[in-house]
């Protein structure tokens, strides 16, 4: 299915044909659809158009800059969930503290004291989820798989967050070689979840590509951006911010 063919359907239309994906992909997993959160990623995604989102019923929604979701934060109307979906630097951690309903990108100690000492004591325990680097590719970020258990066990002692899991990006291309990573993360959470005695829930993997594979896989969130709103014009180097 190529994306670029479906550009003159609504958001909702869009987000209606995502809902049946992930409902086919429950189905031959045996799993309720209600077990899958749909994050709307919103990268370059003006405002109006994230409030198309949520009005067709959308709830999650994950920004993958600090400074970009500040922008748009306000003038996104409805109720939604806030995650931050990107690298997080630790000079933006303490804005991200207060931005966010979850940060699904921890991927070291100092930003995990970081966003503990400063979210807002009046906020609920900030969720996050440790993203993983699962595939050896250049300049991707998150914590290799040695060295998860330990960013696991300090973020849960630390008393302001609450580690609700894992996150991952896959390989792009054939969406059966993201199976391998995704089944890489789901085996790494069951081996933590029973070392760590930590119930670690969730499991944020599958992106507009391969979001059957990760429902198949056990996906509990997935983070899809062209499958709702188009093709993003060509993107910003992270450098921006
Ligand atoms: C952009 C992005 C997505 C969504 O990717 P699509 O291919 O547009 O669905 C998911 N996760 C992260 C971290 C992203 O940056």
């Amino acid at each position: 299915m190529t994306l670029a063919a479906e550009d003159d359907r609504s958001v909702a239309d869009r987000v209606a044909a995502v809902r049946a994906r992930i409902a086919a992909a429950c189905e031959r997993a045996g799993r309720d659809p209600a077990s899958v959160r749909l994050v709307a990623a919103t990268k370059t995604v003006p405002p109006e158009r994230i409030c198309e989102a949520l009005a067709a019923g959308v709830r999650d929604v994950g920004e993958n800059r600090v400074q970009e979701a500040a922008a748009k934060r306000d003038r996104v109307r409805g109720e939604a969930t806030w995650h931050l979906i990107g690298h997080l630097q630790r000079n933006k951690a303490g804005r991200a503290a207060t931005l966010f309903d979850m940060v699904q990108s921890l991927d070291g100690f100092g930003v995990a004291r970081t966003l503990a000492e400063r979210r807002p004591p009046e906020a609920d325990p900030l969720g996050v989820l440790v993203e993983v680097e699962l595939t050896g590719l250049p300049r991707r970020t998150g914590v290799p798989e040695d060295g998860v258990a330990d960013v696991v066990r300090v973020a849960a002692d630390l008393p302001r967050l609450r580690v609700l899991g894992l996150m991952a990006m896959a390989t792009p291309g054939d969406p059966e070689d993201a199976r391998a990573v995704f089944r890489r993360l789901r085996a790494l959470r069951d081996r933590l979840r029973d070392r760590l005695a930590l119930p670690l829930p969730e499991l944020s993997m599958g992106m507009s590509d391969d979001l059957e594979v990760a429902v198949e896989e056990g996906a509990t969130m997935v983070r899809v951006g062209r499958a709702i709103f188009g093709e993003r014009a060509a993107e910003r180097r992270p450098a921006i911010g």
